[in-house]
């Protein structure tokens, strides 16, 4: 027998490195007229590498005190950046303390008792609030203005340093972005738990011009449900823990396989296991083809 256009339309799609999860999952996927996608991870490789260690001077901390204290706390975290900073923390030879009562919230950072202390490692934005003088949030600012995601270390509710965190543009992020561009409705919208300065930049390097940062895991869940809302059939593009609400959310939700985490590739309705996003629009044209065949 032949194979229904589905059905192979999902081998296909098999055959490109993505898993799809169902024929409905795969008709879904060529109805969709609207994008919204992740930063880190997604639209970066998703391997970011430590660039700047930067106690504060009041802290009284050496750059290796500094990282070897926030990499203790990051340690039991799955998080990109997390792993950014023990894999520096290692590089340097710095012995970690073993971090106990470990609490992490996604699109925020993470906490830990390390030696006796309460270390917190996060958002910049998030953590200091309304403490915009603050020597740290002028560091962090510097660092985002670079392009950097800057990242604050606190002990025991004070800051003591800031660092910054670097990850590469995927090399067929453009080109992606331009393809999703072209199958759906205007260019993607970028939804990040990142910071402004950040996002701006690298989505002006791919051709976004909608950018939305600082999001939490129910703002980009309320992103897709403001674009459903104007008639749009949204495709949500994500890796992280923070990305799965908005996975379920939306019309049709695809993760990044290679670093992305549990609960997003559980979550979405296809997974890219090759770790090339440039399948992507490949798959929603493969949908579309099979769609015209069903009649
Ligand atoms: P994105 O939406 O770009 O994938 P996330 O929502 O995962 O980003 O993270 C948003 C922000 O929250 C990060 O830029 C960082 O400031 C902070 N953050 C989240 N998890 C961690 C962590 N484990 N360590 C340090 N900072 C974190
Ligand atoms: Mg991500």
């Amino acid at each position: 027998a032949t194979m229904p256009p589905l059905l192979s339309a999902i081998a296909n799609a098999g055959r490109h490195g993505v898993l799809v999860k169902s024929a409905v999952v795969m008709e879904r996927l060529g109805q969709v007229d609207a994008v919204a996608i992740d930063k880190t991870g997604t639209l970066t490789e998703g391997t970011p590498q430590v660039t700047d260690v930067r106690p504060l001077a009041e802290s009284g901390l050496t750059e290796e005190e500094l990282l070897a204290l926030a990499a203790a706390a990051e340690h039991p975290s799955e998080h990109p950046l997390a792993r950014a900073v023990v894999d520096a923390a290692r590089a340097r030879g710095l012995r970690l303390a073993v971090a106990e009562d470990f609490d992490s919230a996604p699109g925020l950072g993470v906490r830990a008792t390390v030696d006796g202390g309460v270390v917190a490692v996060g958002s910049p934005a998030r953590m200091l609030g309304c403490r915009e003088g603050h020597p740290a949030s002028e560091v962090a600012a510097r660092l985002e203005a670079g392009g950097r995601t800057a990242v604050l270390v606190e002990l025991d509710g004070t800051p003591v340093g800031v660092l910054g965190i670097a990850d590469r543009l995927r090399e067929e992020a453009a080109e992606t972005v331009a393809a999703l561009s072209s199958l759906s409705d205007g260019a993607p919208v970028l939804v990040t738990g990142d910071n402004e300065r950040a996002a701006a930049r690298l989505a002006g390097e791919v051709g976004i011009t909608d950018v939305r940062a600082g999001l939490l895991p129910q703002d980009k869940v309320r992103t897709v449900q403001e674009m459903s809302a104007a008639g749009r059939r949204v495709l949500v593009i994500g890796d992280g823990v923070n990305d799965a609400p908005a996975l379920a959310a939306a019309h049709s939700g695809i993760a990044m396989g290679r670093a992305g985490s549990d609960l997003a590739l559980e979550t979405a309705d296809a997974v890219v296991v090759r770790d090339e996003l440039r399948t992507i629009p490949t798959v929603v044209a493969l949908s579309r083809r099979a769609r015209a065949l069903v009649v």
